[in-house]
């Protein structure tokens, strides 16, 4: 326990030293900055909130970190599947490691360029959700010349749970309802066998699913790291739904630190988000979980999707967080009809002004952190919405017009044909109505042609074009279609 304190203690101090450090040698980055990369601004902020302080290298996975998917490939993180570093077994462990491809990309991420697979990283930035940003995760981890100082295992999608907005991708049990063929992982025997050479060197180990509890080549590699590397951490995102004597015994050997997936703290909500899981069960294995890394000292996260389906539990589930002294991580879903950011703009406003209005409750180091993981989360919301609200000003209605003012624009569309002014005087004769007009339909009334308003008052019937008059009044436009 000792021990744990006081390497935490060194990690902090040395974390101190590289920002102050930093903190001098680029205190001018904003020369250094892409003029490619879009808001400067925000990526000054950015690198200001970088635990390790500013620096032009926006991102350090590549050269830190390497991720593995259940097909084999490798990339320098779970989000940037895109950029491929390598594939196993066609690649071996060490090729992919030493390949050019790695190289490549961590030097275009220290020129601030994101197009390489990175937009996910460069979209939270520039809505200013920078603790939600995946690239700060590797700021912290030890620089080790390309020998990877973490290693992310999403190697087989076996899982108990159907969860709503998960697919056959990662949930074996709903690729067998859709009917699908289980994915069979290429990692052999020889797998093992590779890692080995780059266990010792590991600061921290990932593993993702499926469910890591029921994915048995995640005991093998546990055993590996127990053997070979027992301080390495051993870092793990679970459904919270299988907790059983082996599983006790590997958190009892290793240096676990523990994720649990919470979308809701209602029985109904939670059981049809996360389908075949029962809450209960959830909710007392959760207590395991922190009782365990309790006396371990380490710690545990509640990793939480905001949706459409949750959205008003969310600072309900920060403050059971606070209370359990635990931390809370969100994820940006993107599941269509799940996705936050594809809310209408009102109803954007409505969790804006809700999520501004909340006092969470909570004292302490994790407290502080998780509210401000609730604002960092809150501004990625309101960027969303600023960005609706944007695109749907010039369709809102706020020009005070009436029906005169119409017809004076009518009329001088046919200052070349007085003779067929009565025409449209008569039309407006019985009209006497205030409205409102948008930007769009002021366009609109500016873009009428001459010509089309002259054919109009020769050929139509008064009645025709009154019709033609109302319904732009009504909807902007004066074709029906
Ligand atoms: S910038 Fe983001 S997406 Fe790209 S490698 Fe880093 S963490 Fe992954």
């Amino acid at each position: 326990m000792i021990k744990h304190k006081i390497s935490d203690i060194v990690a902090t101090f040395s974390g101190f030293v590289k920002k102050s450090r930093n903190k001098i040698r680029y205190r001018n980055l904003s020369d250094l900055i892409n003029p490619a990369f879009g808001n400067k601004d925000k990526l000054l902020a950015y690198n200001k909130s970088r635990v390790t302080g500013p620096e032009p290298c926006v991102c350090h996975a590549p050269s830190r970190s390497l991720y593995f998917d259940i097909h084999g490939k490798a990339t320098a993180c779970c989000f940037n599947r895109a950029n491929v570093l390598g594939k196993f077994p066609e690649n071996s462990i060490s090729e992919i490691i030493d390949g050019g491809k790695r190289r490549f990309l961590q030097t275009e991420l220290c020129r601030q360029n994101f197009m390489y697979g990175c937009q996910h990283c460069h979209k939270l930035i520039e809505a200013g959700n920078f603790d939600g940003a995946e690239s700060r995760l590797y700021d912290n981890l030890k620089d080790q010349a390309y020998v990877p100082s973490e290693i992310i295992f999403e190697l087989d999608n076996t899982c108990n749970l159907e969860c709503a907005m998960c697919h056959g991708e990662f949930s074996s049990s709903i690729a067998k309802r859709q009917g699908l063929d289980k994915i069979k992982h290429p990692y052999s025997p020889e797998f093992l066998k590779q890692l080995e050479a780059y266990t010792p060197s590991l600061k921290v180990a990932k593993f993702l699913g499926g469910e890591p509890f029921l994915i048995s080549i995640y005991y093998e590699i546990w055993d590996l790291i127990i053997k070979l590397n027992p301080k390495c951490k051993i870092n793990l995102q679970t459904n919270g739904t299988v907790f059983n004597d082996r599983v006790k015994s590997y958190l009892e050997k290793g240096n676990f630190y523990v994720g649990i997936s919470v979308d809701s703290l209602q029985k109904e909500r939670f059981e049809s988000i996360r389908k075949n899981a029962v809450f209960e069960n959830v909710m007392d294995n959760i207590d395991r979980f922190i009782e365990i890394s309790k006396k371990k000292n380490n710690y545990v996260n509640i990793s939480v999707c905001p949706m459409q389906q949750n959205w008003e539990e969310i600072p309900a589930i920060v403050e059971y967080c606070n209370r359990k002294n635990v931390f809370v991580y969100f994820n940006t879903v993107y599941t269509s009809g799940f996705a936050i950011s594809e809310m209408p703009e009102d109803k954007l406003l409505e969790i804006l002004e809700f999520y501004k209005s909340v006092k969470i409750e909570g004292t302490g180091i994790i407290a502080k952190r998780n509210i401000r993981f609730f604002e960092n989360l809150t501004s990625n919301i309101e960027s969303w919405y600023a960005a609706k609200e944007e695109a749907s000003r010039p369709y809102r209605r706020r020009h005070l017009w009436n029906t005169h003012m119409l017809e004076l624009k009518m009329l001088g569309k046919l200052k070349n044909h007085e003779n067929l002014s009565p025409v449209i005087t008569e039309v407006f004769k019985p009209l006497e109505k205030e409205f409102y007009l948008s930007d769009n339909d002021l366009i609109s009334l500016e873009n009428i042609k001459e010509e089309d308003v002259v054919q109009s008052a020769e050929n139509e019937s008064v009645e025709e074009i009154r019709k033609r008059i109302l319904l732009f009044i009504e909807t902007g436009r004066f074709n029906a279609k």
